[in-house]
Order: structure tokens, then C-alpha cells, then sequence
């Protein structure tokens, strides 16, 4: 869609690409380090200033005691993190939950390690599931299930309840999680971020993954990690180092300066900012009949694409970049069956000012 979009010069909104400013401290603090030599291999499992920052930000804002030296691994960015942890844990033939509609590059890791993806629905408009399904997808294989929360594309935050529910399901089937916490940050009112690693019960089985893309807007730098108990960290390193080597080093000091000194006003501006830009685009579709699922978090939303015509949703996406010039996603990408057809995903991590004539643009539909 990003090639389409930008063959007729069109407004993407398709892509996870926050196109915002990154913070001057996370900048200054790469430059400095780059001018004071730090610019060679680190140790695999990342510099001891990054472990011992994502440590205390792990305490301080997740509820997680970590010890930097046994429990964190750097790696490259979320998604190396999340490979690095399939690869040190999953076998081929290992069956492994997954919520749907689910982020592509999950399904695609999983499979890359040839273990298999079992789909569990998320019912909207909550995204909420129940035991039954889960109690349905599980056999003997089932090896691990995978959280997103905030999630990406539905934008679903898991509550402490479902938690709950899902820690007592994975104590029960002696299940791996691994949860992807990339969108922590941008959580919306009446929402909280709850990591499950913080769940006493499921601690030691909890592979948490997260990283800095979003929250600095750096996807381009690669600064990812794991949080895990030390029976995995060391297998997990260890496909991260032959994986990646390391994350950049100077890039890894970057981002330590950045948790060291961003001050709290810093997060909760980013989930202001958000949600204005959330309410501009969810508001803005509602009234051009694209019905949208207001996300609990993270910077994307599902609409009811239905109004447009086309069969599929990928017809529905191109209806829409012709007519109005917003490249979107279609809703099969996030689907392993026809559940996507009616949907288009939306990013609103966009400046401003190209938001604002996203949505102009969009108005057009009320008029065709
Ligand atoms: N996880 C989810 C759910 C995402 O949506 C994305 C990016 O879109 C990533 C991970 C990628 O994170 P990173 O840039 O840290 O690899």
C-alpha cells in the first residue's frame, strides 16, 4: 500500500512509522557517545548503563524486579527481541496461541521457526476472548501464547481481570508468554498498561518484549530488549549475539540517557498527543461512514470499511486511495481468514498537519 500510496503522491497512513521528533536528550546522548569512542561491540547482551536504566524503568514503571546483569537483554529492537526468544525457545512443530486480528511479524516468526500459529478470535468491539476458545485451541504441542497489549492493529489493552484469566490458563497448561509491550506508552483514558510478567504466577514463564522505536520515535536505530528469567535469558542472548552481535552501541547510550532523564511529563504529553491525533482521525471517520473501533492504545485503528465497495479488503483500501488519496491497510493482513474483509487499518502517528489533510481528504467521501 506504501508503493501504491506514494505512486499517485497519496497521504500514507498505512505504515507503523511515527514520523515525529525524537527527543533532544536521546539524541545528544548518542552523539556524545559517538564522540566519546563508544562506537565498537558491545557485550551481547547490551552496555551495562542501558541494562541498569531498562532495570529501574522495569521496577518503576512495570512493577518488575530485575536484576541488569541476569534478567535484560538488548537486542535489536523488539522485533530481534522477539525472534532471539522464539528461536532459543520454541521447536518446529510447537504450537503457540496467538490472538487475532494479530501483528504480521508475530505470525511470521513463529513460522520461521517452524512452529505453528493457533488463532484464537478477538471479538470486537472490546477485542475481548473467553476460556472456552482458549480451552479449544490447546493440545498437547501448545507450547506458548502471545500478548500484545497494547496491541497493534485492534489497539487492545489487556485488563488486570483478563490477566488474570489468561495467567491462570497458562499456569494450567504450563505455557510460555511472550508479550509484546512495544506500545506501553500510548495508552488512553480510562486504561492502564499492565505488563503480565508483573503476575506473580506466570513471572518465571513470561518472556517480556519491548522497546524504544515507539516511545523515542527511533524505529530506525534498532534499540529493543527482553526482560526474562535468567533460565532463558542466557539462550535467548545467545541468538541475539549470533543473530545481531549487538544492538548499535552509541545508539544504546542514546536511548539509556533518554530513560535516565525524560521526565514523567514526557510520557504523559505522548499519550495527550496521541489521543488528540486518535480523536481527530477516529472523529473524522465516524462521520464519513469508515466506523472506526476506538482503540484503548497504541497509534492505530480498525474500521468498518463496509460503506466502500469491493469484495475484498484490499479492493477497499485501493477504492479508498483513489478516491481520496489515504493509503490504508487492508484488514486481511491481520487475519488468517476472511474476519479481515470489512476492515482498514489506519496509523495516526503522523504529524499534524499531514493528519489534518489526511482527514480533509477523507471528508471527500461524504460527498461521492
Ligand atoms: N511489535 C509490534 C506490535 C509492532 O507494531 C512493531 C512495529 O510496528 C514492532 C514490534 C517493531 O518494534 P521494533 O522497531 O522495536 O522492532
Amino acid at each position: 500500500m506504501s508503493i501504491e500510496c506514494d505512486a499517485v503522491q497519496g497521504i500514507n497512513l498505512s505504515q507503523g512509522i511515527c514520523d515525529l521528533d525524537l527527543p533532544e536528550a536521546v539524541r545528544l546522548g548518542a552523539e556524545q557517545a559517538m564522540l566519546d569512542g563508544i562506537n565498537h561491540y558491545t557485550r551481547y547482551d547490551g552496555l551495562e548503563r542501558l541494562r541498569k536504566a531498562i532495570a529501574k524503568k522495569m521496577l518503576d514503571f512495570n512493577g518488575m524486579t530485575v536484576d541488569p546483569e541476569k534478567n535484560v537483554i538488548v537486542s535489536s529492537g523488539a522485533t530481534g527481541a522477539f525472534y532471539s526468544a522464539c528461536l532459543a525457545l520454541l521447536d518446529p512443530g510447537d504450537e503457540v496461541i496467538i490472538f487475532e486480528p494479530y501483528y504480521g511479524y508475530h505470525v511470521s516468526t513463529i513460522e520461521s521457526v517452524e512452529a505453528v500459529p493457533v488463532y484464537v478470535s478477538l471479538a470486537p468491539p472490546e477485542w475481548t476472548f473467553t476460556i472456552d476458545e482458549l480451552e479449544k485451541a490447546v493440545t498437547p504441542k501448545t507450547k506458548a501464547i502471545v500478548i500484545n497489549t497494547p496491541g497493534n492493529p485492534s489497539g487492545k489493552v489487556f485488563s488486570q481481570a483478563e490477566l488474570e484469566l489468561l495467567a491462570d490458563f497458562c499456569v494450567k497448561h504450563d505455557l510460555f508468554i511472550f508479550t509484546d509491550e512495544i506500545y506501553e506508552y500510548f495508552i488512553y483514558e480510562g486504561y492502564k498498561h499492565i505488563s503480565p510478567g508483573s503476575l506473580e504466577k506466570i513471572a518465571k514463564k513470561t518472556i517480556t518484549i519491548s522497546g524504544y522505536s515507539k516511545t523515542y520515535s527511533i524505529t530506525g536505530w534498532r534499540i529493543g530488549y527482553v526482560v526474562c528469567d535468567e533460565e532463558w535469558a542466557q539462550m535467548i542472548g545467545y541468538m541475539s549475539d549470533l543473530i545481531y552481535v549487538c544492538a548499535p552501541a552509541p545508539l544504546q547510550i542514546g536511548v539509556a540517557a533518554g530513560i535516565e532523564s525524560m521526565p514523567e511529563s514526557y510520557y504523559t504529553e505522548l499519550c495527550n498527543t496521541f489521543k488528540r491525533k486518535r480523536d481527530l482521525l477516529c472523529t473524522t471517520l465516524t462521520e464519513v461512514g469508515l466506523t472506526p473501533y476506538i482503540p484503548q492504545g497504541a497509534y492505530y485503528v480498525l474500521a468498518d470499511s463496509s460503506s466502500l465497495k469491493g469484495n475484498t479488503s484490499k479492493e477497499r483500501a485501493m477504492q479508498l486511495l483513489e478516491k481520496t488519496g489515504v493509503g490504508s491497510v487492508p484488514g486481511s493482513a491481520f487475519f488468517h481468514g476472511n474476519n479481515g474483509d470489512k476492515l482498514l487499518r489506519f496509523c495516526f502517528a503522523a504529524e499534524d498537519s499531514v493528519l489534518q489533510e489526511a482527514c480533509a481528504r477523507l471528508i471527500k467521501l461524504k460527498h461521492s
